[in-house]
């Protein structure tokens, strides 16, 4: 068993009703000990669609890295994302995993922690409100850490 962290976002149709819809497909796969606030963020630069939510769960899962990957993306695509998935599309939902355990992963299909999580407000915030204190297992920064520089950096 590890202990996960994922990162959950939406700007298309009913955008809190995907979340809990998102919520209870993942209770399939992972046992949720930890639902972050969701923050409303707008839409980055060149990026389609309306204003979205994200937000982050902590959870323990038995699924290797890959299925965890797939399981993931069984829920995207039951959910109406298209795959393979463009770059700027609006989603129903989208799910990505910043820590799996203290694990580090650098395949064609995964980079585990979350390759861009570090600078992402949307990513660190809600991740700030249910792990401050865990460590980066790539850096060693806490989320703390790294929440205060993208505060400090007027980054909010
Ligand atoms: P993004 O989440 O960056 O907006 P996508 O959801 O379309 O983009 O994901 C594109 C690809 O990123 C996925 O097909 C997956 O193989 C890859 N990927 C790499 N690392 C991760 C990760 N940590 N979590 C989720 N997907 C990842
Ligand atoms: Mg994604």
């Amino acid at each position: 068993m590890e202990r996960v962290f994922i990162a959950i976002g939406s700007n298309k149709g009913r955008r809190s009703d995907n979340v809990i819809d998102a919520l209870r497909k993942m209770e399939r796969g992972i046992a949720i000990r930890k639902v972050s606030p969701f923050f409303t963020t707008p839409p980055a630069e060149g990026a389609k669609g309306g204003v979205f939510i994200n937000g982050a769960i902590e959870g323990v899962t038995s699924l290797s890295p890959d299925k965890l990957l797939l399981f993931l993306h069984g829920i995207e695509k039951s959910m109406g994302r298209e795959f393979p998935h463009k770059i700027g599309d609006e989603r129903t939902i989208d799910l990505d995993i910043i820590f799996y355990g203290n694990r580090i992963i650098k395949t064609e299909t995964l980079t585990i922690p979350h390759h861009r999580y570090r600078t992402r407000n949307f990513m660190v915030f809600p991740l700030y409100e249910i792990a401050p204190d865990i460590s980066d297992p790539e850096t060693g920064e806490t989320i703390s850490d790294i929440y205060l520089r993208l505060v400090k950096n007027g980054n909010y």
